[in-house]
């Protein structure tokens, strides 16, 4: 199975994604996560990368494209994978509808996590996660059970994501507003499009996408 889970930053898609990837066996792909691996590494393409996404800015099409195109030909990949973050610009869309055809491969259906713009913000700016285990937490809707020990590995060590602060969220739910969200009509009009309330609580939302997921 392939495919896309589209929604503004902070609607969940991480989240959602990881259930997913542990339900259906397939790999989360996650350019963003993706990105700042490079970044970190200090790669040619983190290099390229840095100042736009500290800027809440798209990194170039061209970057993100070859970084999905190497990616999705990897073993692990055979079954489908779950796009996170991808594509975010209607050329995107259209490259990755062209690659998927050159390799012979077909998109089953794309998620839309649909939240409101107050909720956003809220979630990106209390959001951090354990930085051995990536564990995702919230000031206010999930503190560790023991405060600073980390649930799942018993780390001590948590960060916040760079660009997760209010000024940086606007520029990104701009780029959303302007670049990503014309990609619901483009896969609306193919027939792929699925919405799901992504309003609710964790467990709710995974179920509504795997009905989803079970119907293609
Ligand atoms: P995310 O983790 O998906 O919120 O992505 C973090 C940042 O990485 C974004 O704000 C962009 O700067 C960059 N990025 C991730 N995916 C893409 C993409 N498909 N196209 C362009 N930039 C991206």
């Amino acid at each position: 199975m392939r495919l896309i889970l589209l929604g503004p930053p902070g609607s969940g898609k991480g989240t959602q994604a990881n259930l997913i990837e542990d339900n259906n066996s397939i790999p989360q792909l996650s350019t963003g996560s993706m990105l700042r691996d490079a970044v970190e590494a200090q790669t040619e393409t983190g290099i390229k990368a840095k100042s736009a996404m500290d800027a809440g800015k798209l990194v170039s099409d061209y970057v993100v494209i070859a970084i999905v195109s190497e990616r999705i030909d990897k073993p692990d990949c055979a079954n489908g994978f779950i796009l996170d973050g991808f594509p975010r610009t209607l050329p995107q869309a259209d490259a990755l509808g062209a690659m998927l055809d050159e390799k012979e491969l077909k998109l089953d259906c794309v998620v839309e996590l649909q939240v409101d713009d107050d909720a956003l913000v809220e979630r990106i700016s209390g959001r951090f996660t354990c930085s051995e285990c990536g564990e995702g937490y919230h000031d206010k809707y999930k503190l560790p059970a023991v405060s600073g020990k980390c649930d799942r590995c018993d780390s001590k060590e948590f960060m916040r994501r760079a660009d997760d602060n209010a000024k940086t969220l606007h520029t990104r739910l701009q780029a959303y507003y302007k670049e990503t969200a014309p990609l619901v009509g483009y896969y609306y009009a193919k027939g792929l499009l699925r919405g799901v309330n992504g309003m609710g609580d964790m467990d709710g939302i995974a179920e509504e996408i795997q009905t989803v997921l079970d119907k293609i």
